[in-house]
């Protein structure tokens, strides 16, 4: 006979949801077999998935305001797996949940400064019209691709409920129940008095973005277990640009000394045109992701105006579509490690606790692989993929510090 089973999943971001989908997609074929087999003896044992999620509304974080670029093959000996994988995930994913921002896009590498009259080298979009030294393919255009970030978390967070998954807003997590070794529920705060409610579980996952790096201590691990550092960054979105959707190309463009820009370029489907990498990263952690602090929460993180103008005007040099002041300009984090690289498997020490968190800035391209296999970490016991470069104990006893310096800079980006 099957043991009941209820995963709380917190955070409503891109792996969040895509978890949660995942889970529910097992949970639902396990509930199946189970009626199947019930002979009457059982005792009908529950299959539930509930994601809860601090702000009102689902993908309010960098889940909702990434650039949504995807490549197949970019990645490392540790990551190849995950982009290759998840590349075909997303592929199926657009037809499975309609998916409509979804499409190949070619991708050029593109470098501005004064036009070269013979040419920019090969194929380049009309709009394209402003000060462009050069502008080259970067890959097969079969192998990059894109989305709107926001539509897919959010159709994943639909398609979870539709298969009977609860998904909760305005729930914000504060720690957890524990008897012994074992998580028994999740507490959830109520109001600014304090109160609690427990909301009890079977299994619980973290993926709270940047924010899961304060979740070490509610398992008693130590403050620096997870050192996800969140790098916060602005971008900007003009509306309506008839001449990029008729023609897209994504960009990654050359750092231009003009502006302090590295800026990348991805036109949508939808026929807006939305830039970040517009320099000034800035890096977020300790009592700025706090209670108090700054960046405690997404719907508090900033943009930077003087990083709005740099883009613009970097863009404005490079196209007469933004000629224009942007019609939507955000900033949000991404959730990085010294290794930059996620953080993906069991709780050190806790027989029912996982994390899926810091995906730094591969994390849309790498959602739906991840979510996939911490469900089946979860329900099944084991991963279909090697995770042994995301355990969740490599910084518990050794902390390495990320090479480059961390500062404030307004030049470039520092991915
Ligand atoms: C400017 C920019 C551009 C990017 N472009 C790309 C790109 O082109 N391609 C790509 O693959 N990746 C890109 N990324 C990276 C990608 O956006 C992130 O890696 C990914 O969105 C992280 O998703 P997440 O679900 O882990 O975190 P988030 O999206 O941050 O979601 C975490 C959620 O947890 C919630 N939460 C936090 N604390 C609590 C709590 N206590 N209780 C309940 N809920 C809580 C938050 O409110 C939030 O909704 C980009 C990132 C940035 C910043």
């Amino acid at each position: 006979m099957a043991l009941s089973r209820s995963v709380v999943v917190i955070g409503g971001g891109i792996h969040g949801c895509a978890a949660t989908y995942y889970l529910s997609k097992k949970l639902s074929d396990l509930r199946r077999r189970n009626e199947k087999e019930d002979d009457g003896e059982s005792q009908n044992p529950r299959f539930q998935v509930t994601l809860l999620e601090r702000e009102d509304k689902i993908a309010c974080s960098a889940s909702g305001q990434a650039g949504g670029f995807l490549a197949a093959d970019w990645g490392d000996a540790a990551t190849d797996q995950l982009h290759k994988q998840s590349f075909e995930l997303h592929a199926q994913l657009a037809k499975e949940l309609d998916i409509k921002s979804y499409r190949t896009i070619p991708t050029l590498q593109v470098r501005g400064g004064k036009r070269n009259e013979n040419g920019l080298g090969g194929d380049t979009p009309t709009w394209l019209d402003g000060e462009i030294a050069s502008a080259r393919l970067m890959d097969d255009p079969t192998r990059t691709a894109q989305v709107t970030p926001a539509e897919v978390t959010n159709k994943l967070a639909q398609a979870a409920e539709n298969l009977g998954a609860v998904i909760k807003t305005g729930q914000r997590v504060v720690g957890v129940v524990m008897e012994d070794d074992c998580v028994t529920g999740v507490r959830v705060r109520e109001n600014e008095r304090g109160d609690e409610t427990v909301v009890p579980c079977t299994d619980v996952l973290i993926c709270m973005g940047v924010w899961s790096t304060l979740a070490s201590q509610w398992f008693g691990l130590p403050a620096d277990a997870w050192p996800i550092t969140g790098i916060k960054s602005t971008h900007c979105l003009w509306k309506q640009r008839e001449a990029v959707r008729n023609d897209p190309y994504a960009l990654f463009c050359a750092e231009d000394g003009r502006f302090g820009t590295h800026l990348e370029v991805y036109p949508r489907s939808d026929g807006s045109l939305y830039i970040c990498g517009i320099g000034g990263s800035d890096y977020v952690e300790g009592d700025r992701l706090k209670e108090g602090g700054d960046c405690e929460r997404a719907t508090m993180v900033a943009a930077n105006p003087s990083r709005v103008e740099a883009g613009s005007s970097c863009l404005k040099s490079m196209t007469s579509e933004a000629s224009d002041a942007p019609d939507e300009i955000g900033a949000c984090m991404r959730p990085c490690a010294p290794d930059a690289r996620p953080l993906m498997g069991p709780v050190p020490g806790i027989a029912n606790a996982y994390i899926n968190a810091a995906h730094n800035c591969w994390g849309i391209t790498w959602g739906p692989i991840a979510g996939k296999v911490m469900s089946e970490l979860i329900l099944d016991g084991k991963a279909s993929l090697d995770l042994s470069a995301f355990r969740a104990d490599r910084y518990t006893t050794k902390v390495s510090r990320r090479g480059r310096k961390q500062q404030t800079s307004d030049v470039g980006e520092q991915w």
